[in-house]
């Protein structure tokens, strides 16, 4: 039974309901010692540049967790991926700063009368360790939303030494992000 019956001539409750839509996002770059030993750039996550001998190897900037929520904002409008959006052969992509890809993604989402309502991330990297710079990793996030910093959440994980994420090979990134409707878009 529905909590309130609508009189006569009034919408349903659900129709005056605002819509929420959930994307996940997940991104994963190998790290490799800097030139000319590998192919590494410098290590960039959620906009914060961080020091380190090895760094992700990509056609753009490589911020994973940038990417992860990129994807996630697509997702939950139900919009082609960040690799249909930017295809990594594309040459504009090049070295490209990833916040580039996040604010096309909000634009994309605002256009269709969205916008965040919060989000939730999970880094897994063995090093260095993500929890000394956490909150300035959240507030660059919330900076490009521009969003309240409590609405934005980063965790930073080891993956224990095991497999190639725990032997410092790789960054792997998780993301979940919640979209509200903002004005009637039905
Ligand atoms: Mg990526």
């Amino acid at each position: 039974m529905p909590a309130h019956t609508p009189r006569p001539g009034e919408p349903p409750a659900e129709a005056l309901a605002p819509i929420l839509r959930i994307g996940h996002g997940y991104d994963l770059h190998r790290l490799e010692p800097m030139p000319p030993v590998g192919q590494g750039r410098p290590l960039i996550i959620g906009g914060v540049c961080f020091e380190h001998d090895r760094g992700p190897v990509s056609h753009s900037d490589g911020d994973a967790l940038l990417h992860a929520l990129t994807d996630a904002l697509l997702g939950a409008m139900a919009l082609p991926d960040i690799g249909q959006v930017f295809p990594d052969d594309d040459p504009r992509c090049e070295s490209r700063d990833s916040a580039d890809f996040l604010r096309e993604a909000l634009r994309l989402v605002r256009e269709r009368g969205y916008a965040p309502v919060n989000l939730d991330a999970t880094v897994i990297l063995e090093r260095p360790k993500l929890s000394a710079r956490k909150d300035e990793v959240r507030a660059s996030i919330a900076r490009l939303l521009g969003m309240p910093l409590d609405r934005v959440n980063v965790k930073g994980k080891t993956h224990e030494r095991v497999d190639a994420v725990g032997e410092g090979r790789a960054i792997e990134v998780h993301c979940v992000v919640l979209v509200q409707e903002i004005h009637g878009g039905r």
